[in-house]
């Protein structure tokens, strides 16, 4: 395969080497298999309509082939591309939102993992237009503010793309929602992105149902910053 065995941020095994390409390929392939599953389990997605994503290296990425039944998943069927979104390794055509991947790969070096869903309250903000505003400390958490809109974007091209970079580089928040379309996230690795699609579906589904009942009450600026710091630096096991 390709120099990105040699990249100064390949993947390093428990005794602090370098763990070799084929073997962090053939890792991320079966991770893609079991998050595309939870896509299902979480309810984010219907059909074929969703996809992950796994940075390989610096210079590959990991997605989803397209048109492929959920069920039909395998490890192998998992597409290899470069950061232009031309297949590097594999057999089948990759996903139709290949082109939106490579670009924020290709612009945010930090992010080692990028889903996109149409799942159905998040979409539904987005077929507004509107942000999901921070109301929920579950959100200030996870996002760190409100959820952003991103512009209107026809698919094929580099306008999703651009569109998701321009308006994640304003924000915390690891979600966009894309106006008219859907959502897409992203993460340190893969499976912190498919977390961000699944929390942010449940943030939607919660302030759309908040919204029947009032106005939901805002949260302090300054109580989102503490909460969004509490959690990404001291919560959970370390
Ligand atoms: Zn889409």
């Amino acid at each position: 395969m390709t120099t990105a065995a040699s990249s100064p941020t390949a993947p390093r095994g428990h005794d602090g080497a370098a763990e070799p390409l084929d073997a962090v390929v053939a890792r991320l392939r079966q991770d893609l298999v079991v998050l595309h599953r939870e896509l299902i389990r979480s309810g984010l997605v219907v059909w074929t309509a969703g996809n992950v994503s796994a940075r390989v290296g610096r210079d590959l990425f990991l997605i989803k082939p397209s048109g492929v039944g959920y069920d039909e998943l395998a490890a192998e069927s998992m597409v290899l591309c470069d950061l232009y979104g031309d297949v590097v390794d594999g057999t089948l055509t990759p996903s139709s939102d290949t082109a939106a991947h490579a670009y924020v790969y290709r612009h945010l070096p930090q992010v080692g993992g990028v889903v996109h869903t149409h799942s159905t309250y998040a979409t539904a903000w987005a077929a507004r237009g509107e942000a999901v505003p921070c109301v929920l400390t579950a959100m200030a958490d996870e996002f760190g503010g409100e959820i952003p809109v991103g512009p209107f974007a026809l698919i094929g091209g580099d306008d999703i793309g651009r569109g998701i970079v321009a308006t994640l580089k304003g924000h915390r928040s690891p979600a966009v929602l894309m106006q008219n379309h859907g959502v897409f996230t992203i993460g340190s690795s893969a499976r912190d992105a498919v977390k961000a699609a699944v929390m942010c579906e449940d943030v939607a589904r919660t302030v759309h149902l908040s919204r029947q009942l009032g106005e939901p009450l805002p949260i302090p600026a300054a109580d989102v910053d503490t909460l969004h710091s509490r959690y990404q630096n001291v919560y959970g096991q370390h």
